[in-house]
């Protein structure tokens, strides 16, 4: 059993850089993972596991958890949550709540969640808020945030990121995993290549902004999307492989984020592009997209507009203007992007995405609004546009 923080550690060490933050224990991605939650819920002296899935994501594990949970001599309880009216499920008040309920009702000692990136912040928070822990049981390789501990959350109507906890354990069935709907593991790729331009973004805020920044953490997130780019095809095709390399990735990313305290590493312009689509969305009452999928279009967009500032842009001084120059060169032509995302079997346009181009045009116009204090180069083309106005 390899424990997919390992590589991290041994990165760190290989730096003499000592990790103060401590990780889920373990995290294994391998066939059969999920039959290792109720030995380990057991050893860790619980009683009654609260498992938190959906109705696909009870079909695909909570079920068989269930079962294996009551064989080995717990007590599981199970917390069906609803979507909402669109059929979406959500991490909303009526989630968070219908979760806290059931707590209460069954008197759990522990959450368990099966699922996807949603139903873990489902369960994160009401963990958080209950005082209990919670493990880890993804059902899809369509996000980095698992192992995340703040919760983006949804209250009337309106997304908001807040404090919550991560998992004590995570366990990733690859059979799972390669059994979900394709979409997933192709919004799991574009939540990776978003990288591309959350890194540049990253050493950009670093240079103009002076943000915190740490080689290391850039160098473990680095290793993860490289590792993706590379085995694109088998991500595509969700062979074993493929699916095993995708998650470590996945898990590597959102650990570097652990290890920093901060998102910076996974989450620049893009992601502001793509949290201004969702809330769109919401704002209108249409159904939501995944979140990867999103973020692997906007991808493509931030790079297509950066590159075309590339020229233009002289920030600062001679030695940061080449600095910022040489960062850009390492971010992929728009096209190339588009490549993967197509090879990884997700969209790779605002088209075949569903966002028309005037919420393209008002997202890169009004995006870098969302997350006013981080310094991206969204932001800076914006701030410059309005000094110009004026
Ligand atoms: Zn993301």
């Amino acid at each position: 059993m390899t424990d997919l923080a390992r590589r991290v550690y041994e990165t760190a060490e290989a730096r003499g850089v000592r990790i103060e933050v401590p990780f889920p224990e373990p995290i294994v991605a391998e066939a059969g993972a999920l039959s290792l939650a109720a030995p380990y819920i057991r050893e860790k002296r619980y009683r009654k596991p609260l498992v938190v899935a959906d109705e696909n994501t009870y079909r695909a594990a909570g079920a068989r958890l269930m079962d294996e949970m009551a064989a080995v001599g717990l007590a599981p309880e199970l917390t069906l949550v609803l979507p909402d009216r669109l059929g979406d499920v959500i991490a909303d008040e009526a989630s968070i709540v219908q979760t806290l309920l059931d707590v209460q009702r069954y008197g759990a000692d522990v959450i368990v969640a099966a699922g996807s990136g949603t139903l873990h912040d489902i369960s994160r928070y009401a963990a958080y808020t209950a005082g209990l822990s919670f493990v880890s049981v993804p059902t899809a390789a369509s996000v980095d945030g698992f192992n995340s501990r703040g919760a983006p959350l949804v209250i009337r109507g309106e997304k908001i990121t807040v404090q919550a906890i991560g998992p004590i354990a995570i366990f990733a069935d690859l059979d799972v995993l390669r059994k979900a709907p394709p979409a997933m593991a192709a919004a799991g790729f574009g939540d990776m290549l978003g990288k591309l331009t959350s890194l540049f973004d990253w050493q950009f805020g670093r240079m103009t902004g002076g943000e915190p920044y740490s080689e290391l953490v850039a160098d473990i997130t680095e290793q993860a999307l490289r590792d993706c780019i590379e085995n694109v095809q088998a991500i595509g095709s969700r062979t074993e492989a493929g699916i095993r390399i995708l998650m470590q990735s996945l898990v590597e990313s959102g650990l570097a984020m652990l290890m920093l305290g901060q998102s910076h590493p996974a989450s620049g312009a893009e992601h502001h592009l793509s949290h201004y689509w969702e809330m769109e969305l919401m704002r209108t009452g249409r159904r939501a997209l995944l979140h990867g999928a999103k973020v692997g279009v906007a991808c493509a967009e931030i790079s297509a507009l950066y590159h075309s500032l590339a020229a233009e842009q002289a920030a600062g001084g001679e030695e940061e203007a080449r600095a910022l120059r040489q960062a850009l060169d390492r971010v992929p032509a728009a096209e190339t992007i588009r490549g993967w995302l197509r090879e990884a079997g997700g969209p790779a346009t605002i088209r075949e995405l569903g966002i028309s181009e005037e919420l393209l045009q008002r997202s890169l116009a009004e995006a870098h609004r969302i997350r006013p204090n981080r310094f991206t180069l969204l932001r800076a083309y914006n701030d410059g546009r309005a000094a110009l106005r004026n």
